[in-house]
């Protein structure tokens, strides 16, 4: 029988995709066979500051040529989105102590809503340490240069 196809989502706002997550993604796929990058976002409170639209077609054609990697957008339980890709690994990236607090919980929760619901952690490269989506907002809302801490070029 051949081997089951190891399935992994990577889910987050990504509100942007930066560096740190492509990253994640590509040492991911010496884990995974393939992974799903899902941007979880709830229509109706429409809190993002990136269009979503455009933040799945600019990670779309990043990976465009990797047939491994695919980017939906899910509005429900995370556990349920993996379920849904038969997925029983969920990524996760972790640069701190603060990232660890919150993953902590959150990977309990997901095992015990879908088992087997394994989440894998891959500590952050350290050249990508300092970089955070809520950096890149920031710094974009001000006028400032994001493009060599993302892996896209972006006109807005
Ligand atoms: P969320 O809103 O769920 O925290 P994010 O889009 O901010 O999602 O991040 C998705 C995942 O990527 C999280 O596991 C986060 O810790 C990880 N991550 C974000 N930035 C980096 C980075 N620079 N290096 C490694 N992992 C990162």
């Amino acid at each position: 029988m051949p081997a089951k196809e190891r399935i992994a989502i990577f889910p987050g706002s990504f509100d942007p995709y930066t560096k740190g997550h492509e990253d994640i993604v590509m040492r991911g796929l010496q884990i995974f066979d393939k992974i799903v990058i899902g941007i979880g976002y709830n229509s109706a409170k429409r809190n993002r500051y990136f269009d979503v639209d455009l933040m799945v077609s600019k990670i779309r054609e990043l990976h465009k040529g990797d047939s491994r990697i695919s980017v939906e957008t899910y509005n429900e339980l995370t556990a349920m989105f993996a379920k849904k890709h038969r997925a029983d690994y969920i990524l996760r990236g972790l640069r701190n102590t603060t990232d660890f607090e919150y993953e902590n919980s959150i990977a309990q929760v997901n095992m015990h809503l879908a088992e087997p619901l394994e989440t894998i952690f891959l500590i952050t490269s350290p050249k990508y340490a300092h970089i955070s989506s809520t950096i890149i907002r920031e710094v974009h809302q001000y006028g400032g240069d994001i493009s060599k801490l993302i892996p896209y070029k972006l006109e807005v």
